[in-house]
C-alpha cells in the first residue's frame, strides 16, 4: 500500500493515498473498472459515498424475506454480465414463468392468456407494424454512437408519444408499445424523451423483441442477489482499495500543455487520493455534485444539465406461498392504467414463500408518493389484487423502494437525455477530460441502463486507461 497520514492540527487528520487510478463510485461500473485495472497490475483506490457497495443493486432481508431492491434480472443477450458471473463463480436461477399471464384492460376487464396479448387481431397486427418500424430505425443505429444515426437530429426532436400518434391511429396499440419503452424501460412519460432515445434502448437490447418478451428480458437472477456481485468484487479487491463512506467532494485535475492528461487529486472526507487517472463512475445526473478544479469545459457543464433520472417505484410483497400458481397463473401481469402497471413472480427457489414484484412508473409514481404511507401501501396491494385477487392484499412482508430519495442516486432506473439532448451532446459523454474518464451503465451502448452495460463500460474504460498508462511510462 502507498499511503500516508497528513496531520493538520489535532482534529484534522487526512489520509493520503498515491495510486495509478482513483475510481469514484463502487457500483458495478466502478468496481469492474477497478478489477480489470488491478488484474492488469495497476494500483487503484475506489471511493464510495455510501456505507455499502453495489450502487443501484441492493438487497435487504426484511421480516424474513430477501428483497432485491434495485437491479436484479439478467436478459438473454447480456453476455458480458454472464461472463463476469462465470468468472466469479456465481450461480443463477431462472424466473418462474409457468402458466397464464394476466392482462387487465383500462375498463377493468381481466384476461388470462398465454402467448399473444388478448387484444383484437387488428391491434395485434398494428403492434407488430409499429415494432417493425422501430426495429428498422434501430437497426440503422451504431449503438455505441446513437448521435451518429443518419436521422439523429430529426428523431431526437420528436417525442416518443408524438411519433407513436403520428404513426398509428390505434390507441391500444400505441399504449402497449409506449408502455414497454416509457414505463418499462426509460421510466419517463413518453412525451419527455425522444424517438432517438427510444431507439437507443431498443438497439442496446439488439431488437424490440428482446424488450417485449419478458421471458427473454427477465430471464435469470443471481443466487444471493445482484448486489452480491459487487460485494464479491469489492471483497476480492480488499478494504485498502475499496473505501466506503468516502464521498468525493472535489476533483483537482490538470492537463499538460499539449492537452495530454496531467494528474488528479480526489478529495473526500478525511481521505485524499493522488492518481494519474480518475474514473468518475457515478450516474451522470450526479456529475455536478463534484466540484471540478478547474471547472469542466463549457460544453460538458452545459450537457450535464440535460441528463436526468427516470422515476419508478419497485414494489414487492411476500406471501406464505406463491398462491397464484395454484390457479395456473405465472405471476406475470400487465395493466397500463393500474397504479402497479406490470407485475411478475419474484419468488426465489431457495425460499418457500412466494413473492410478487411490480412497478409504478413515471407520473403514476408522483401520484403514489403524494399518498400517506399506509394509503400508498393499500393502493399498491389493491393493485396486486386487480391481477391476482384478494389474497394479494395479505402479504407477510412487503417493501416499497424509494430510490428518488437516495441522494447518491436520485431516481430509477437510470438516466437519459431530454428532447434533443442525445444528438446534441451525446458524442462527448464517453470522452475523457484531461485525466478524468467517465463510466456508467447510462453512457454505455450495449447493455445501456443495465448491469450488463456497467460491466461492459467498466471493462472498456479499464482497457483505455491501461493503454494510456503504458504511453506515459
Ligand atoms: C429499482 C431498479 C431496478 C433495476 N432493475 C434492473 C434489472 O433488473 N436488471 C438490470 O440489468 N438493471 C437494472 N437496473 C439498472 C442497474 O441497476 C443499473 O444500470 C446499474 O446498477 C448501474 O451501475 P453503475 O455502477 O453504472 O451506477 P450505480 O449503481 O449508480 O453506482 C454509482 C455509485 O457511485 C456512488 N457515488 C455517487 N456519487 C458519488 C461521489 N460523489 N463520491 C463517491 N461515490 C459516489 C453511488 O453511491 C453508487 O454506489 C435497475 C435499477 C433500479 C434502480
Amino acid at each position: 500500500m502507498t499511503g500516508a497520514r497528513a496531520t493538520a492540527g489535532d482534529v484534522d487528520e487526512t489520509e493520503v493515498l498515491d495510486r495509478d487510478v482513483v475510481v469514484i463510485g463502487a457500483g458495478i461500473s466502478g468496481l469492474v473498472t477497478a478489477r480489470r485495472l488491478t488484474q492488469a497490475g495497476h494500483s487503484v483506490a475506489v471511493l464510495e459515498a455510501r456505507d455499502r457497495v453495489g450502487g443501484r443493486t441492493w438487497s435487504q432481508t426484511i421480516d424474513g424475506s430477501f428483497f432485491e431492491i434495485g437491479g436484479q434480472w439478467i436478459s438473454v443477450e447480456q453476455t458480458a454480465l454472464k461472463d463476469l458471473l462465470a468468472e466469479l463463480g456465481k450461480e443463477t436461477f431462472r424466473r418462474y414463468r409457468e402458466g397464464d399471464s394476466v392482462f387487465v384492460t383500462p375498463d377493468g376487464v381481466r384476461h388470462e392468456f398465454d402467448g399473444d396479448f388478448p387484444v383484437a387481431p387488428a391491434t395485434l397486427a398494428e403492434i407488430g407494424r409499429l415494432v417493425e418500424g422501430l426495429d428498422e430505425l434501430a437497426a440503422q443505429m451504431d449503438v455505441s454512437a446513437p448521435w451518429a444515426h443518419p436521422r439523429a437530429a430529426e428523431l431526437d426532436r420528436i417525442s416518443f408519444a408524438t411519433w407513436l400518434s403520428e404513426h398509428s391511429g390505434d390507441p391500444q396499440a400505441r399504449r402497449i408499445v409506449e408502455h414497454y419503452i416509457a414505463a418499462g424501460m426509460l421510466t419517463k412519460p413518453a412525451h419527455a424523451f425522444s424517438v432517438l432515445q427510444a431507439l437507443l434502448m431498443i438497439a442496446s437490447a439488439e431488437n424490440f423483441g428482446n424488450l417485449i418478451d419478458e421471458d427473454l428480458l427477465l430471464d435469470e437472477r443471481v443466487v444471493g442477489g445482484m448486489q452480491s456481485v459487487s460485494e464479491q468484487i469489492a471483497a476480492e479487491l480488499g478494504a485498502d482499495v475499496v473505501r466506503v463512506n468516502a464521498p468525493v467532494r472535489s476533483l483537482h485535475w490538470s492537463a499538460d500543455g499539449d492537452g495530454a492528461p496531467g494528474e488528479v487529486l480526489a478529495v473526500s472526507d478525511g481521505l485524499r487520493v493522488r492518481a494519474r487517472f480518475a474514473v468518475v463512475a457515478v450516474p451522470p445526473n450526479l456529475y455536478s455534485r463534484i466540484d471540478y478544479v478547474p471547472e469542466l469545459p463549457r460544453e460538458r457543464q452545459v450537457a450535464h444539465q440535460h441528463v436526468s433520472m427516470g422515476l419508478v417505484i419497485k414494489v414487492q410483497a411476500a406471501y406464505d406461498r406463491p398462491f397464484w400458481r395454484d390457479r395456473g397463473l405465472s405471476g406475470t401481469g400487465f395493466a397500463s392504467h393500474e397504479l402497479v402497471c406490470e407485475v411478475y413472480d419474484n419468488s426465489s427457489p431457495h425460499e418457500s414463500r412466494g413473492m410478487l414484484v411490480g412497478f409504478i412508473a413515471g407520473e403514476a409514481a408522483d401520484r403514489a408518493w403524494a399518498l400517506p404511507e399506509e394509503e400508498r401501501r393499500r393502493a399498491i396491494l389493491n393493485s396486486f389484487a386487480a391481477y391476482f385477487g384478494e389474497e394479494a392484499t395479505q402479504p407477510v412482508a412487503s417493501y416499497v423502494s424509494d430510490w428518488g430519495s437516495e441522494q447518491w442516486t436520485r431516481g430509477a432506473f437510470a438516466t437519459s437525455y431530454d428532447l434533443g439532448g442525445l444528438s446534441r451532446w451525446g458524442h462527448q459523454q464517453n470522452q475523457p477530460v484531461g485525466p478524468m474518464f467517465f463510466a456508467s451503465s447510462d453512457i454505455q451502448g450495449s447493455g445501456y441502463q443495465h448491469v450488463d452495460g456497467g460491466v461492459r463500460i467498466g471493462t472498456d474504460t479499464a482497457a483505455r486507461i491501461v493503454e494510456a498508462l503504458s504511453e506515459r511510462v
